[in-house]
């Protein structure tokens, strides 16, 4: 029986001082949520950390998510597991209550592997899933814009049998262009999980992550024998002086314990064993 693991963040952005000891606190009740679902397997772990975050004001996911240029919520999330390499994901949705819902439901079907925009809220419709107005996403306009940079939420676990899943929900970045898609719905940029090696999840500059393949990257590393935590610390480190970006990763291996690393200021995590 392999020990089971769960690692939870809530982003690496810039945020105010006075609102890091609220952030933490959101992200150990996901850690909480995740958890308790940890008998059902990674995949549902991991889901259910992130689902709560959408819901969670202060984090930048579902409710509370950063504006775009034209001062509108475009959400993204990813979701991937690590037996068959099966992986979802959802961008740019603007009236989907719970991205992360949809990354699982596009993961499932199985046809597609990122569904976008329009035709992602049909998808959702069609399958059932729960719609919202999306003024609901905005909680305060002035505090969302002041957002600079980004954020993202994201959980990885690992399960009794050794498997491992990533999943991934963001706002992406304040001030960018409507249209505009993150690493975060992308396998191989944001997230990705191969139960032979491991599973990973970033936040930061998603450009950058994307440019890298960095999700993919970390997890080659994992296959040739890094041990977990020089790959997150590597991966932070790269990103920095390869593209001189700003972000965070976590990570869990096919055995012990998860890991965190980032080169900004803050991100807040917490993890289960
Ligand atoms: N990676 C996210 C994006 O670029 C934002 C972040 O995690 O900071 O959409």
């Amino acid at each position: 029986m392999t020990r089971q693991a769960l690692i939870v963040h809530g982003g690496a952005g810039p945020v105010p001082e006075s609102e890091r000891a609220a952030r933490q606190a959101a992200v150990e009740r996901a850690r909480d949520a995740g958890w308790s679902q940890i008998g059902a397997g990674a995949l549902a772990a991991a889901v259910a950390a992130v689902r709560h975050m959408e819901d969670e004001p202060l984090l930048n996911a579902g409710i509370g998510a950063c504006l775009n240029t034209d001062g509108e919520v475009e959400l993204d999330a990813g979701v991937m597991e690590g037996g068959g390499l099966r992986v979802g994901g959802a961008a740019c949705l603007r009236d989907v209550r719970h991205p992360i819902d949809l990354a699982v439901a596009v993961m499932e079907d199985g046809r597609h592997v990122l569904l976008a925009a329009a035709g992602a809220s049909r998808f959702a419709r069609d399958h059932g899933l729960e719609m919202a107005d999306p003024a609901i996403f905005i909680t305060d306009r002035k505090r969302q814009r002041l957002l600079e940079g980004a954020d993202t939420v994201g959980a990885v676990a690992r399960d009794a049998e050794g498997h491992v899943a990533v999943a991934v929900s963001t706002g992406g970045r304040t001030g960018k262009l409507p249209g505009r898609i993150g690493d975060s719905p992308i396998a191989g940029a944001g997230f990705y999980a191969d139960d032979r090696f491991g599973a990973v999840c970033g936040t930061g500059l998603g450009e950058a992550f994307i440019r890298l393949g960095l999700a993919r990257l970390m997890v080659v590393e994992l296959q040739h024998g890094m041990d977990p935590g020089s790959v997150a610390q590597g991966a932070v480190d790269h990103l920095g002086k390869a593209l001189g970006a700003a972000g965070g990763v976590i990570v869990i291996g096919r055995e012990g314990p998860p890991h965190a690393a980032f080169n900004t200021p803050a991100m807040p995590w917490a993890m289960a064993e």
